[in-house]
């Protein structure tokens, strides 16, 4: 008999001290439900990451199964999800599985960083829901982002915990794929025990690079080292996964902190390998401080960048990063760049929806005044007044075509390319990082042939822009923004302390 397995999904990762994600901002990006559901996750360029399009990829492809697809919510990193809207998904999920039943298994796509307006863990809140509902003989397996803030909810409602191993997220089909697989081991009897152990430390995530090539990785490290050790006597065989989530810093929770979490079919293997890979990450906690450049220092590499023999460079604003709540549209690095006459530049992407409208109505060769952030002007986001000619307009759909959104479909909303002078910038209507060549490339831009490229990302731009960018010719810069990896210019109300690396005597029990 083929086996129903509910597929649902609740995946935005929160920043505390950003404005509140509403029901547009699902809209604007992934919100689908029943049929469109399953239909959009089986489509050539499906406008969802790739978690769900792998497992049902996975599915479709090891036999018979009725998925049973109910309600996916995903938007680009933000503020806390306004409270009714929650409230709306809550009760859409309940309904949805009480309808639904009986069901075989369910599948949840999860980020882990979520918060709510009176909730901090809507993780654990909707995964306690599907328990309630289908018992607790039914499998559940959740697939997680590695910056997930794991709490005892989290861990103890499902079967089944696959989080993230690649930052930049480049596996995130491939865990969707896994948790495909692990759903038929449950379904063939197969039963877990899953350990947690938790460190107080708080990686920025600058410090959270996977790459073998990355000048300084100890959470790639540890990651490596559970992959290896799962393979291993006396846990091969044992051990189904692990999964070393590094959190979420701006989520501000009582349960942050870089933590282990192990799957395996008996209690004594998870906990003793949790533990194994928690011990592993304490050794490296000196590791966990991040290193930027100052903005006089950045500008004076601009400036020399692509002359007499040296490389060229990009130059990642890590601190208004919409991949993590960031408003894409802080003037800092821009307006210094202007000022001391870096040419030969690409700047992107700005979120600034009335300046790509305006530029929209005045036609492509227009020259104007542009004010930048005439409307949401705050203490980060100022107004930059500049002269500048619209190079070409664009209607927003983007097909992506490298790092985390490839081979799926972002929506820019109306933008357009200004030349400001020597350095030409983006400006889009849809708030997204910028991670995929493609948001350039799609104005007719040519990264090849720049000096210099700014980014409004914290590290997936590496994941795109590798084929022109080696890691030593990334440039990380200290701007003020609500994603600062330098944690101390917030104020955290719920993180544990002491914890590394806010606090100087942080201590760790070993359990
Ligand atoms: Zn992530």
């Amino acid at each position: 008999m083929s086996p129903r397995i509910g597929l649902l999904g609740f995946s935005i990762e929160c920043n505390r001290f950003a404005p509140i994600a509403t029901e547009a901002d699902f809209a604007g990006r992934t919100l689908f439900r029943g049929k469109a559901l399953l239909d959009e996750a089986r489509a050539a360029t499906p406008r969802m990451l790739a978690e769900l399009p792998g497992f049902v990829a996975d599915m479709d492809a090891a036999g018979a199964w009725e998925p049973v697809p109910l309600l996916l919510a995903m938007a680009e990193p933000n503020g806390p999800v306004e409270a009714g809207f929650y409230r709306v998904l809550l009760a859409e999920f309940e309904a949805g599985l009480r309808a639904a039943l009986p069901l075989d298994g369910v599948y949840c796509v999860m980020h882990g960083a979520a918060l709510a307006e009176g909730d901090d863990d809507p993780e654990g809140t909707i995964q306690t829901l599907v328990r309630g509902i289908v018992g607790p003989d039914v499998p559940v397996v959740a697939s997680y982002d590695l910056h997930g803030n794991i709490s005892d909810a989290d861990v103890a409602t499902i079967d089944v915990l696959i989080g993230y191993r690649t930052n930049p997220h480049m596996d995130m089909r491939e865990r969707g794929a896994e948790s495909a697989q692990m759903m038929r081991r449950l379904l063939s009897g197969v039963r877990t025990h899953i350990a947690r152990v938790r460190l107080p430390i708080v990686p920025p995530t600058v410090t959270m690079l996977t790459g073998a090539d990355a000048p300084v990785r100890p959470y790639g490290e540890l990651i490596d080292l559970g992959q290896r050790r799962m393979a291993e006597a006396p846990y091969v065989g044992r051990v189904l996964n692990v999964s070393v989530m590094g959190g979420f810093a701006f989520a501000d929770t009582a349960f942050n902190g870089l933590t282990a979490v192990v799957t395996a079919t008996d209690a004594a293997a998870a906990t003793a390998l949790a533990q194994e890979l928690a011990a592993a990450g304490w050794e490296r906690r000196a590791q966990f401080h991040p290193r930027l450049i100052t903005l006089p220092d950045a500008v004076d590499l601009a400036l020399h960048a692509g002359r007499a023999g040296k490389p060229p460079l990009i130059f990642a604003d890590v601190a208004d990063n919409p991949g993590g709540g960031g408003r894409g549209n802080t003037m800092f690095l821009l307006e210094a760049m202007l000022r001391a006459g870096v040419s030969g530049a690409l700047v992107g992407i700005i979120h600034d929806p009335a300046l790509a409208a305006e530029a929209h109505a005045l036609g492509a060769g227009a020259s104007f005044t542009a004010h930048f952030n005439r409307q949401s002007a705050s203490d980060f986001s100022k107004p930059l007044h500049v002269r500048a000619t619209v190079v070409r307009l664009h209607q927003g759909p983007i097909n992506c075509r490298r790092g985390i959104f490839a081979n799926s479909l972002v929506d820019l909303g109306p933008s357009v390319a200004l030349d400001l002078g020597g350095i030409v910038v983006v400006v889009v209507s849809r708030r997204v990082q910028c991670a995929d060549p493609a948001f350039f490339e799609a104005f007719g831009l040519d990264i090849g042939a720049a000096r210099v490229v700014q980014v409004k990302s914290r590290g997936h731009f590496r994941g795109g822009f590798d084929e022109f960018f080696s890691h030593d010719q990334v440039i990380e810069v200290d701007t003020p923004g609500l994603t600062s990896p330098l944690l101390h210019h917030f104020e955290w109300k719920n993180l544990p302390r002491p914890v590394v690396p806010l606090d100087s005597h942080v201590t760790w029990s070993g359990t």
